[in-house]
């Protein structure tokens, strides 16, 4: 049994919807759609989504909200007509859409999840209309009858492990189910959004609900590429992935899946796989707990810019017994998240991402170090990137560190830092931004040139 998850473009417009309907007929264990709200035609286009928050902000400023209730009518009015489904299906969602407008502005937390929500639900409508006249045994349901019940955190909602129990019933309905993706419920039957790019999660927990065999996300690429597309020339997509691998890419840059999406999937320990709407033959990406078999030591390089470094060094550091505890307890007190902190004897790093270091809070972060922390030095070093070097199998590999900084040096890039967690998972390089495109290309050519 599969769960399968539509990302917005695989159902931006009827002919999308129609290799949609051929990749869902064509393996019967299929049997949980997630779908996202309609994306972008082409890149000029607006996301349903997006034209959602529009009319949520005219309609909280009292603006008049006709023409963005037209446009997103609209918007579903051409996929119903093109696919010549009846049009009690586009008289639903023009009231639904239009019955956003009466909700209650003030003391309604929710109201702008609510909005937001409109574009996968009432797409789900559609789509199992859409499978039901093709013939297929479908039902629309909302989450809230699948059980799917979340924290009240609006727009940043998260799964109550109780809701699980419920979602395995599912299992026993003969029907194809379109679940609407990125929103649950609440305990208070308020409808609450995971962050952007959310049904991804959805479909991650329907699975580890369901307990599938595995979950698909189907995308517009053919799977994860070794690197980004856009930096190195026809990169390779991955085989196989796994799913701490997984973490450390779309840590840095990669950004295929949600990263929260990973979680319940993983959790229930189900395989996932990411394919192509487009090019559904394709094998894609698979993403598990454990390689099978033979793996190579990398398997994917990313970067990701706009990291600042917070260097500081103080003579006999190593002696002073809390020196890292009140270094870290300055940023907690101004609410910065720090991502990496190399470390030396007398001195110390704190690498964070660059907007975190507002101008004011850096300012106090040098006097405090100076004066509380009588530091000797203290620099502020922006425009940084980090390259990460991912694949669990080079633990068992000597010379990938070799291999990737020689690849660097032979280019004249100075790497600014390295460090490498103990499970050895990822290496990672702090270099100057200016060097960034030229580092990951000239990473990638060492390690998989010859493929
Ligand atoms: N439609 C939502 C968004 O654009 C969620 C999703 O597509 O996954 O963020």
């Amino acid at each position: 049994m599969k769960v399968i998850k539509f990302g917005g473009s695989s159902l931006a417009s009827a002919e999308q919807l129609k290799k949609v309907l051929g990749i869902v007929k064509s393996d019967e264990e299929r049997r949980f759609v997630v779908v996202s709200a309609p994306g972008k035609r082409n890149a000029e286009d607006t996301k349903v989504t997006d034209a959602l928050i529009k009319y949520y902000k005219h309609y909280r400023s009292d603006r008049d909200v006709t023409a963005d209730q037209d446009w997103i009518i609209n918007r579903y009015k051409s996929i119903v007509d093109e696919l010549g489904l009846h049009s009690t299906i586009l008289e639903k969602i023009a009231a639904a859409i239009k019955d956003l407008a009466t909700l209650p502005i003030e003391n309604n937390e929710f109201l702008y999840d609510t909005f937001l929500a409109a574009g996968e639900d009432n797409n789900a409508k559609l789509i199992a209309e859409y499978f039901r006249q093709e013939g297929l045994n479908a039902h629309y349901i909302h989450p809230k009858h699948a059980g799917l019940i979340v924290t009240s955190e609006p727009g940043n909602a998260r799964i109550l492990p109780s809701s699980y129990d419920k979602l395995e019933e599912l299992r026993n309905s003969d029907e194809i189910l379109v679940i609407p993706g990125f929103f649950g419920v609440t305990t208070d039957n308020q409808i609450c959004t995971f962050s952007r790019g959310g049904s991804d999660i959805t479909g991650s927990i329907i699975a580890a609900g369901v307990k599938a065999d595995l979950y698909e996300n189907f995308t517009d690429v053919d799977g994860i590429f070794a690197a980004h597309p856009g930096v190195v020339h026809k990169p390779h997509s991955i085989k196989e992935l796994t799913y701490k691998e997984m973490r450390e890419l779309a840590y840095a840059g990669f950004s295929v899946l949600h990263d929260e999406a990973l979680i319940p999937a993983y959790r229930g320990k189900i395989p996932l796989v990411i394919k192509n709407t487009n090019n559904p033959d394709h094998p894609g990406t698979r993403i598990v707990l454990k390689h099978s078999g033979e793996s190579v030591p990398v398997v994917g390089i990313s970067g990701d810019d706009d990291f600042v470094s917070i260097n500081m060094s103080k003579y006999l550091m190593n002696r002073e017994v809390g020196f890292g505890r009140k270094v870290l307890q300055i940023l907690e007190d101004l609410n910065i998240r720090f991502e990496h902190m190399p470390t030396g004897i007398d001195d110390l790093s704190i690498i964070v991402r660059g907007r975190e270091l507002t101008p004011i809070k850096e300012q106090e972060i040098i006097s405090q170090l100076t004066r509380k922390l009588e530091v000797d030095e203290v620099s502020i070093e922006r425009d940084l990137s980090i390259i990460m070097i991912v694949g669990e199998n080079m633990k068992n590999h000597i010379g990938v560190t070799a291999t990737a900084t020689r690849a660097l040096s032979e280019q004249g890039i100075n790497l600014v830092m390295i460090s490498q967690g103990s499970s050895e998972v990822a290496i990672m390089f702090v270099i100057k931004t200016a060097d960034e495109k030229k580092a990951v290309r000239a990473i990638y050519d060492a390690f998989f040139k010859d493929l």
